[in-house]
């Protein structure tokens, strides 16, 4: 196990304080951000630590580009050495959104399965541990052909990376258009037909399970939600959270993320969430709006992860929002505030 810096704690040490009772979680929730990559993939990392993070998400390559560099041994070291600098937080990459696994058209699939494989080879050099895609897009299909299909490409990708390490973790979706993954059956089937499904996880993103119908803003739905959860797909293969908010209402089905707190999710699903032993181990991922910002959001879910009363629409929380003067404490609990900027998946691409 290698030295890590005093400034972040080791993962393992949140493992070595699990406990079973719903006590109270550990005091570094291993809670990180999407991070930029200007100035090499290992800048993420450096930035990431500046701000607290104790996980971090990049990506390998500008995501909405086909064309890809492989990567250098020197970028590869470098990224190694600061890994271990910076406390071996989990890594976790988001793939190009470009690829689409589950089209019907055979030319944009075999070139998003030679896309994807590439992305596997740049994670498993860089060791990181979960590859989150999204289910790709069924087009003119049927939602049982395009889930086949799907299945079928990550059996490829399988057969083609035997013995990585890194694994899949497909990502619930909030099922705008044509869009795959936006309901737990749906993975239910991708698991069944895929003959690996053992290298496959599960990415559950607060934004899109949200805009895709699911409620949990409450401890009753959020209870139910979990368990619907299990029982399609096992918490079990839950195994990175992407904790964003949602600019867009219940079941709207559009993907647009918002800042902890400020969406129509409201503060007290991301306290159950970081209070929720069953994910104290799980590296939590913000996606939000302006990563200037991150640091905020971050600590936001940790002042949540300590306070144990339920949160109202007119709850006094202890700690700031992001971007707002400590003065103004209150906090919405499902109205959005239209002051925080607003950021899609495409948008966050631009700031890397
Ligand atoms: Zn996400
Ligand atoms: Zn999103």
């Amino acid at each position: 196990m290698p030295e890590h810096s005093p400034r972040l704690k080791h993962p393992s040490r949140n493992r070595s304080r699990k406990s079973s009772n719903g006590a109270a979680p550990p005091e570094t929730p291993l809670v990180g951000a999407h991070m930029p990559t200007t100035g090499g993939i290992h800048r993420a990392l450096l930035e990431g630590a500046a701000i607290g993070c104790t996980a971090v998400q990049l990506f390998t390559s500008s995501p909405q580009q086909w064309k890809s560099r492989s990567l250098t041994p020197e970028q590869i070291a470098l990224f190694g050495e600061t890994h271990v600098e910076t406390g071996c937080v989990p890594l976790i990459v988001h793939d190009s959104y470009l690829i689409n696994l589950a089209t019907a058209s055979t030319d944009l699939r075999e070139k998003s399965q030679r896309a994807f494989l590439e992305e596997m080879e740049r994670c498993e050099a860089l060791g990181i541990q979960y590859l989150v895609t999204h289910c790709g897009a069924r087009g003119d299909e049927s939602e049982e052909q395009g889930l086949s299909r799907l299945a079928d490409s990550l059996s490829t990708i399988h057969r083609a990376t035997a013995g990585y390490r890194l694994r899949v973790a497909l990502e619930i979706t909030a099922g705008q258009g044509t869009c795959l993954g936006h309901r737990f059956e749906q993975f239910t089937q991708v698991l069944h037909e895929c003959p690996e499904s053992d290298r496959l996880s599960v990415c559950f993103d607060t934004c899109h399970a949200f805009a895709a119908g699911y409620d949990f803003r409450e401890r009753e739905g959020y209870e139910r939600v979990m368990e619907e959860f299990d029982d399609a797909i096992g918490l079990n293969r839950l195994a990175v959270l992407h904790l964003n908010d949602s600019r867009k209402d219940l079941g709207t089905r559009v993907d647009r993320h918002h800042h902890i707190g400020r969406g129509y999710i409201g503060a007290e699903a991301f306290r159950l969430i970081m209070r929720d032993p069953r994910f104290e181990g799980i590296p939590k991922i913000v996606e939000t709006p302006d990563f200037s910002l991150h640091k905020e959001n971050i600590r936001v879910l940790r002042g949540l992860a300590k306070v144990s009363r339920r949160i109202g629409p007119r709850t006094k929380l202890p700690f700031p929002l992001a971007g707002e003067p400590a003065a103004q404490e209150e906090i919405s609990a499902n109205t959005p505030q239209e002051s925080a900027p607003v950021v899609t998946l495409p948008e966050l691409a631009a700031i890397t």
